[in-house]
């Protein structure tokens, strides 16, 4: 794989496709300046903003680009909440597509073929894998991303996090609740 990449890379800049530098600029910054801590930021807010919330329903792209983040594989979003009826998870069946501008980089697993075949035939096996059970009365909803739509799944806000400020609420957001694998963490067990 390193090896197709690096031949594709090659030819493109031959061709004056591609600049190197940019790229470079563009993997450095989505790789250590822009990762899964925006959307935790935009998930505290909407635990603790119930204006905002409405707004992130109405048109989840203008909501998120009011705390700042917006741009590339960010530029149609739509939020998927979590609920105790409903449960989320958003894959790209057909390759990677990622809301990068809230949570950077998709991971390695996000990428690969099984996740993205079981997500789809067995979403309650992969969540499972990732180590969360859910009542058996939730349902699950499975959200496809494309080119044009991007989704960030809101978590439930966890129990015990009552009157805790927006910065220790997006403590407890971890990456994976915003994808659906994974569920927000309990106040004290917070990284
Ligand atoms: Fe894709």
């Amino acid at each position: 794989m390193e090896l197709r990449v690096k031949a594709l890379e090659t030819i493109l800049v031959e061709k004056g496709y591609v600049d190197p530098a940019a790229l470079d600029v563009l993997i450095e910054t989505y790789e250590h300046r822009i990762g899964p801590k925006n959307g935790a930021r935009v998930v505290a807010r909407a635990w603790s903003d119930a204006d905002y919330l409405l707004r992130l329903r109405a048109d989840a792209t203008a909501a998120i680009a009011e705390l700042g983040y917006s741009g590339r594989q960010g530029e149609h979003m739509r939020i998927a909440e979590n609920t105790p009826e409903v449960h989320n998870l958003v894959v790209c069946t057909l390759c990677s597509c990622y809301p990068w501008s809230v949570l950077g980089l998709p991971p390695v697993w996000y990428k690969s073929a099984p996740y993205r075949s079981r997500a789809v035939i067995d979403p309650r096996g992969v969540l499972r894998d990732f180590g969360v059970e859910l009542p058996a009365g939730t349902k699950l909803r499975v959200w496809d991303s494309t080119a044009e739509l991007r989704y960030l799944v809101i978590p439930m806000r966890p129990a015990g996090s009552e009157g805790m400020d927006q910065d220790a609420l997006a403590a407890l957001v971890t990456r994976d609740s915003m994808i659906g694998a994974g569920l927000a963490l309990t106040p004290g067990k917070a990284a």
